[in-house]
């Protein structure tokens, strides 16, 4: 592929069962539309005829149930055919939480058991596609009237907001190829890192955070509760990692695990989950289709995506730039800060720091560059229990007329005072 010349119009013609796998160029989009047939882009079918652009870097998979043809204009990174895909097992998970979902919808709602809808977790190492089978799961349930609730657990690589948080969001239609998820209304808490190793503690209260919120929209929503919810989780898949996983399993109470191409978290976890029956632990294999991205890609997808908050996917939002006094904003973090290693206490003594301690900071310049959130909390205490509203980016501290200049969505007031920072930074570019 990447010839990158001028017009570049290509047809590909797909067999049944097989899949177009396209990586877009780095510099140009990619105009890509279905001549005839049946295709679909990780589980939202294409319409026919029309013309989708795709932005710069940008992979994805055209998969075909049934034969196509696909044409394609514009320079690529690569593009080739694959007649071997794990689709077929996807699609029966699928069918099999599919008729779940009926039953749950079926039963009485004061059933709170039957009427509960598949709690699916996606599992596995880092690159086994677990987004992916996620969003598929959510376009092929939404395409069959259910509205599943969409949470992503994932603070490196998330899908429905900023890095450094973790966020869910009901799915009521087939996930746009393009756009992705829909950012409306999701229910967003912020941690503040990306990596749960800086504040484990933290991580957790979070998780069980936003599960208690999502468990209490439920009880009000029959509907949501028997379509259920599918779990993205972080690729962190030992000791710590394998930890958090199996507190989000049962914190959310998730009775179906799909494990992506890993025998031996798979069998792992069926061995510590088989004391609790209702759980289905299912292996699934890995595509190979899913692109390998290495730590500086990660930090660079990191960076487009908090870039993409304030300024849209194609530029089409324009954020506004605004200037508030020291003395109208708090900000506070989350935790003691690196807690003093052992070694440096008094024999006997434990490290004092409390991982879940709201702090206030002073501001000044280490807030440069900063990504904070807006918290939704009324009162500082409230902080770690609290969604938050949205983000902005520092972008000057004036310390001598102490005013902080920031980048936010829109004009006008915060909707709270309240802000919280952790260690997420950003270099506009
Ligand atoms: P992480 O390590 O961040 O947890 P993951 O396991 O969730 O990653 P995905 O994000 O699903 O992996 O996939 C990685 C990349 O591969 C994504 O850019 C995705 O769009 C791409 N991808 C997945 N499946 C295919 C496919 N069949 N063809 C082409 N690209 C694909």
């Amino acid at each position: 592929g990447g010839s990158g010349s001028a017009s570049t119009i290509k047809q590909v013609k797909l067999e049944r069962e097989s899949e177009l796998r396209i990586e877009v160029g780095n510099d140009a989009p990619l105009r890509l539309r279905l001549l005839n047939g049946t295709a679909e882009i990780f589980g939202t079918e294409l319409p026919p005829e029309i013309w989708l652009n795709f932005p710069p870097r940008l992979k994805f998979a055209v998969f075909t149930w049934f034969g196509a043809t696909i044409e394609m204009d514009g320079a690529t990174e690569t593009d080739y055919t694959a007649d071997e895909t794990p689709m077929v097992s996807y699609v029966n998970v699928h069918a099999i939480l599919d008729g779940r979902r009926s039953r749950a919808k079926a039963s009485s709602p004061d059933d709170s058991e039957s009427s509960q809808g598949p709690r699916v977790i996606v599992v596995g190492p880092t690159d086994s596609g677990k987004s992916t089978l996620s969003r598929m799961l959510l376009s092929w349930a939404a395409k069959q009237g259910c509205k599943p609730t969409f949470v992503d657990l994932d603070i490196g690589q998330g899908s429905i907001t900023i890095p450094g948080c973790i966020a869910a969001t009901p799915i009521e239609m087939p996930i746009d190829p393009v756009e992705g998820i829909p950012l409306e209304m999701p229910l967003v808490y912020f941690y503040g890192h990306a990596t749960p190793s800086n504040n484990v503690e933290l991580y957790k209260v979070l998780v069980k955070e936003l599960s208690g919120m999502i468990e209490r929209q439920f009880t009000g929503n029959a509907e949501s509760r028997a379509s259920g919810m599918v779990i993205n989780t972080m690729g962190w898949i030992e000791g710590v990692g394998y930890d958090l996983l199996l507190h989000a399993i049962r914190t959310f109470k998730a009775n179906v695990v799909l494990v992506l191409g890993q025998e031996k978290l798979c069998s792992m976890l069926k061995d510590v989950l088989k004391t609790e029956p209702k759980v289905d632990v299912v292996k699934l294999q890995r595509s190979g289709g899913v692109v390998s991205r290495n730590a500086k890609v990660r930090q660079k997808a990191r960076s487009y995506r908090i870039r993409e908050y304030f300024y849209g996917l194609s530029n089409d939002l324009s954020p506004h730039s605004n200037i508030a006094n020291f003395s109208d904003l708090f900000v506070y973090r989350v935790g003691g800060g690196p807690q003093a290693p052992r070694s440096a206490l008094p024999i006997g003594a434990e490290p004092a720091a409390d991982p879940t301690r709201v702090v206030p900071v002073n501001i000044n310049r280490d807030l440069l560059h900063l990504v904070l959130a807006v918290s939704f909390a009324k009162e500082p205490d409230e902080i770690i229990s609290s969604n938050v509203a949205g983000f902005i980016y520092v972008t000057d501290i004036d310390i001598q007329r102490k005013k902080i200049t920031y980048l936010a969505p829109s004009a006008g007031e915060l909707p709270s005072k309240y802000l919280i920072m952790g260690s997420l930074t950003w270099l506009e570019t």
